[in-house]
């Protein structure tokens, strides 16, 4: 028995864990802080811990009422129909939803590069085909109608992400209705607005309603999870906001209770506490400032809970700083060998994370400058201006 072909297929590569790192370094797991998979560095919304104990009672029912119940809440909290709001395990679990719904066999969805890995995983689940579209580095992952568009063909889902991970760069809602537009009828726009609690970027549901001086749309669907600033990333919750013309195709490719009692119960109770956002997205403001002024080194601009640093060796830079108990992100995975990203911390985890940075890039001068002379890559000097290749 063999499954079918795989082999275009990825396996995702997550942030790596505390338990996970200081198990095969033998070391104890108290030594670490872990900025490599932009969770909330405040824990989950104290009102929806509070619910996840609450209910755990009354997990022996199926989430039909309290399914309902997040759905109407959400749809209040966007000011849409509560058909438009698709539920489910995770936003990753959204974009298989968004796939199924509009997928046929062989349809190709344009995802950028470098990217978020689970929207090709996603299409090549459902059989389609994934193409790329470029985010310059040397244009710091600026995002625009042309870049997408010079690399359309036809394709049925365009991915857009704003914020955009790993660069932190964001999209105008001008730039995506311009998308839009200059693309087929069929072809699906997705707006992932996974970090968007934490940009200064309106939310592209305004072009989805026709508010804010858009013409309403049916070809854009907008991507939100409950994993960052809501600090949930456990419980698997997400949604699509998705027009009208599609809502009703949510009956037909859900799984069935798409999102789980506690999941719903925790939504609930979060989606109330603005003080626990508002907390987080003051905090992530100030660490990714704190990190732009402070790493000797450049770091992207960025509208997320997260930083992209430039460091040469990706590879190298984040072992060692692992080594010192400071996991970050390793962008290789995201076709980005020269960069790593952290994820903004509370404010003692990011002066350890900048400290760590910087300490590790001096130590390791020799390796980078190596690399410099061979590659033409490495890490810049301090001067935003010259930013190096991967
Ligand atoms: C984290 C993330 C998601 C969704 O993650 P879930 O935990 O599945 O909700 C989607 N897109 C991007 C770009 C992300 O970084």
């Amino acid at each position: 028995m063999q499954p079918r072909d795989l082999s275009d297929h990825v396996a995702y590569e997550a942030g790596r864990g505390i338990e996970e790192v200081a198990r095969e370094l033998g070391r104890d797991p108290d030594e670490f802080i872990k900025l490599a998979s932009n969770e909330n560095p405040h824990g989950p919304s104290p009102a929806a811990a509070v619910a996840l104990r609450d209910a755990a009672s009354s997990v022996s029912s199926y989430p039909k009422s309290t399914h309902t119940d997040l759905t109407d809440a959400i749809a209040d909290r966007w000011t849409v129909d509560p058909a438009q709001v698709w539920l489910a395990n995770g936003g990753d679990g959204a974009l298989d939803y968004l796939s199924r719904a509009v997928l046929e066999p062989d349809d190709t969805v344009l995802v950028p590069s470098p990217g978020f890995a689970y929207y090709g995983m996603s299409a090549r689940y459902h059989h389609g085909d994934v193409r790329e579209y470029a985010l310059e580095r040397a244009a710091d992952f600026a995002q625009t109608p042309e870049a997408v568009l010079e690399a359309y063909d036809g394709d049925r889902i365009v991915y857009l992400t704003s914020p955009h991970n790993p660069s932190g760069s964001t999209i105008s809602l001008e730039a995506i209705e311009q998308i839009a537009e200059e693309t087929d009828d069929e072809t699906l726009v997705v707006v992932d607005e996974a970090y968007g609690e934490f940009a200064d970027v309106d939310s592209a549901v305004s072009l989805i309603e026709g508010r804010d001086g858009f013409e309403a749309r049916d070809d854009i669907a907008i991507l939100r999870t409950f994993s960052k600033a809501y600090g949930l990333a456990g419980v698997r919750l997400g949604y699509a906001v998705v027009p009208d013309a599609l809502a009703d195709a949510y009956a037909r490719v859900n799984t069935p209770f798409a999102a789980s009692e506690l999941a719903c119960r925790a939504g609930l109770a979060a989606i109330d506490d603005d003080e626990h956002v508002e907390r987080t997205v003051e905090t992530a403001r100030n660490s990714r400032a704190y990190m732009r002024d402070h790493i000797d080194s450049h770091v992207w601009e960025s509208e997320g809970n997260f930083a992209l640093v430039a460091v040469g060796d990706a590879s190298a830079v984040a072992e060692e700083m692992q080594a010192r108990g400071v996991i970050v992100r390793d962008c290789t995975s995201f076709g980005l060998p020269g960069c790593i990203r952290i994820t903004c911390g509370t404010d003692e985890e990011t002066e350890r994370a900048v400290e760590t940075v910087n300490a590790v890039l001096a130590d390791l001068e020799i390796e980078v400058d190596a690399e410099l002379a061979t590659d033409g890559g490495g890490v810049p000097a301090a001067t935003d201006s010259e930013v190096p290749d991967a």
